[in-house]
This record gives C-alpha cells, structure tokens and sequence, in this order.
C-alpha cells in the first residue's frame, strides 16, 4: 500500500483547467472521498493518478517513487469505473483468476487467493456465474473483487456505486467500508454524493473549479466549512442561507431585519471584519422550536410540516426564502410560531461566501 502525494498537479484542456494546481497527500491505508459537482476535475485528478492522463504540470508520488510519467501498467493502481468491465466470456472466478494468470501466479496461489476474495466478498454461488447474469450490485462485487486481489498498491474508484440500485447502494457502501478497513488498502474513491462521501470517508476532498475548497474528515466539513460553497454542498437537508445585516450590537436577518441571537465572540469577530452586510447559514437541525417570547428566535410564516421517516421537519417562509428547521418526533400537527437558531452553530459568510473565522 502506498501513501499517494500530489504535488503542484494541474491538468489543462485548451483553455479549460480541469485540475488546477492541487497539492495534497492521502496516507498509507486511508479512504479519500474525491467530491464536488460535475465538471470540477474529480476524475481527471484519479486518471492522473491511475496514469491515463498526463499531468500538465505537478508531480505524482507513490511514496517516494515518482510516477507522474510512469504508464498505467507499472504503477500497480486498480480502478473500478462506474460500469463495469469484466469479462463477459469469463465466469466470476475466472475473471478475478485472469490479472493472476496474466502475471503468471501458479494454480495454488490463484485457487487461494480467489478463496480469500470469496470469503471477503461473500461471493458463494456467484463465482461460477458470468457477469451478465448478475445483478448490478454482485457484478460490482465481483468488479471489486477483480481489482483488489492483485494487492494493488492504490485502489482508485470512480462513481463505482451510481449505476446500483439506491437500495443495494447502501449495502454495498457497507461492504465497501469493510473490505477497505480489513485489507488497509489506500482508496480514493470519487463521487458527486455527498451522502456517499459522508458515510464512507476517513477524508473528504471537496472540489470546485479544478481546485480543492476543503480537505477534512466528514465532520470537519459539516460543523466547520470554509466557505459557502462548502456548507451549502455538504449535508441534506442542506443549509439554510440568507442576507443579513451586521451592526455594532447585532446580526438582523433577511429584507425584514429579524434580530438573532448572537455570542459576544461572534460579534466581535463580525465587527473586526468591518462588514455590514453578509450572509448567514444555519443547518436544519440546528433550528428548533423556540420557547415563547425567546429573543432572537425568527417567525414562523406560512409553515409546512412533514415526517420523513421518524424526523419531523418545518418548512417556512423568511423574508421570502423557504428555511428549514426540525420539530420533536411526536410532536404531532403543532407548528411552533418562533424558532430558535443554536447561537453556537451559526456561520457568518462574507457577501462573497467566504466564512468568517469565530473563535
Ligand atoms: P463528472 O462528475 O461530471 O465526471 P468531474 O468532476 O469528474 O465531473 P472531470 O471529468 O475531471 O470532472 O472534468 C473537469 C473538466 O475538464 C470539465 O470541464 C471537463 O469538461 C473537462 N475535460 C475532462 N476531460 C476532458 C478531455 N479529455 N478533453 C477536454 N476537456 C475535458
């Protein structure tokens, strides 16, 4: 297993620049989430880094081997795709036999190893079948399957999940954190999902414009974003994000100027800024029932509630935008009339979207 470093990478297409001067490192064994929306250079990072894409400029390090120019065969990466290519001749068994019998590994060793990727995978009856009688979700497995049992020293993934049914999505996401915690294999993963990201991650990569926003664990990226873009990516139901004023004594929401509730340490960090106008951003779950009178608690107008599963959310209306806050489970039809913001979970935005630094 290998510990991966990008240095200074950057890949031009003409005018476009799909990876935009990116440095960073995944450690040996650690499962690296790749996220962002299409377009921002997700898979051209991963095709660099498989060796089926040359860097424009930057370097690409196996620990201390430098591979940036090194064709894809000689830098022992596997890559699982979205659809999948096994062999459709070949049965599941011989199709994870065939890199081993191409680097000429003799029969006991394949007939082990093929046992150890079944007891991994839990492949059973499936082994002597051929991949276009399976499912999405066994041909997947079987994918898997193929590229982990040449031990590669970088196993990259690319959106292997989309093509799967949401249902057997979450099982294989399961499987998928197992198989990577047992063989400490080190994976970079790329997704457009954040919920994918969320649950699989040790590190998420988040992208933008061929550049990273943020790189952290799953947590780092929903209670401490950098930016707008950020929180606004992560988390579903997503975060609410609205105008707001900035005065010597308060923050006012939205064309109404609602008053909230605001720590003595955020105003500060608000007035050292020297901003008047910002945004703000609350996560749904960070917005409750207020008790009656609270101060700093907005309105509730035009409210919708809903269950979804056992969570109950409130949908209302704030100086024209819907917001989003969650209500008790069991807390039947009644709609509170304030809801409150939890002070210590607020972002304040720069009207450009960059977060203000509280302490
Ligand atoms: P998606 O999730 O849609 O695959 P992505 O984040 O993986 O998106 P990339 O596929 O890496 O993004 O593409 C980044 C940018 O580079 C995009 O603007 C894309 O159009 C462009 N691009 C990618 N490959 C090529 C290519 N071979 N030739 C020209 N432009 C390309």
């Amino acid at each position: 297993m290998a510990r991966v470093a990008l240095d200074h990478l950057s890949v031009r297409f003409g005018q476009v620049a799909a990876v935009d001067d990116i440095s960073i490192a995944f450690e040996q064994g650690e499962f690296v989430v790749l996220l962002g929306p299409s377009g921002c250079g997700k898979t051209t990072t991963l095709r660099c880094i498989a060796g089926l894409e040359q860097p424009t400029s930057g370097k690409i390090l196996f620990d201390q081997d430098e591979v940036s120019h090194l064709p894809p065969r000689a830098r022992q990466v596997a890559m699982v795709f979205q659809f999948v290519s096994l062999y459709p001749h070949l049965n599941v068994r011989d199709n994870i036999a065939f890199p081993l019998r191409a680097r000429g590994e003799n029969k006991a060793e394949i007939t082990r190893k093929i046992a150890w990727m079944n007891k991994i995978f839990d492949l059973g009856e499936i082994l002597g079948r051929r991949p276009g009688t399976l499912p999405p979700g066994a041909r997947q497995k079987a994918a898997l399957a193929r590229a982990v049992v040449r031990e590669p020293r970088v196993l990259l993934l690319d959106e292997p999940l989309s093509a799967i049914d949401e249902q057997f999505r979450e099982e294989m996401r399961w499987e998928l954190r197992h198989l990577q915690k047992e063989l400490g294999m080190t994976t970079i993963h790329v997704t457009h999902d954040q919920r994918e990201a969320m649950s699989l991650a040790d590190r998420v990569v988040l992208m933008r414009n061929g550049k990273i926003v943020q790189a952290g664990p799953p947590a780092e990226l929903f209670n401490d974003p950098v930016d707008e873009f950020a929180a606004h990516f992560i988390g579903s139901p997503s975060v609410n994000l609205i105008e707001a004023t900035f005065t010597e004594s308060g923050v006012a929401l939205g064309d109404e100027q609602v008053p909230i509730a605001v720590p003595e340490q955020h105003l500060a960090a608000i007035r050292k800024s020297g901003l008047q106008h910002g945004k703000v951003g609350i996560r749904p779950h960070s917005l409750t029932p207020a008790s009656s009178g609270e101060f700093g608690a907005v309105p509730v107008s035009r409210p919708i509630s809903y269950a979804i599963g056992r969570e109950r959310f409130l949908d209302f209306e704030l100086s024209g935008q819907i917001w989003r806050g969650v209500l008790p489970s069991g807390s039947g039809e009644d709609v509170p009339s304030q809801m409150h913001l939890d002070p210590s979970k607020i972002f304040y935005f720069t009207p450009e979207g960059v977060r203000l630094p509280v302490a």
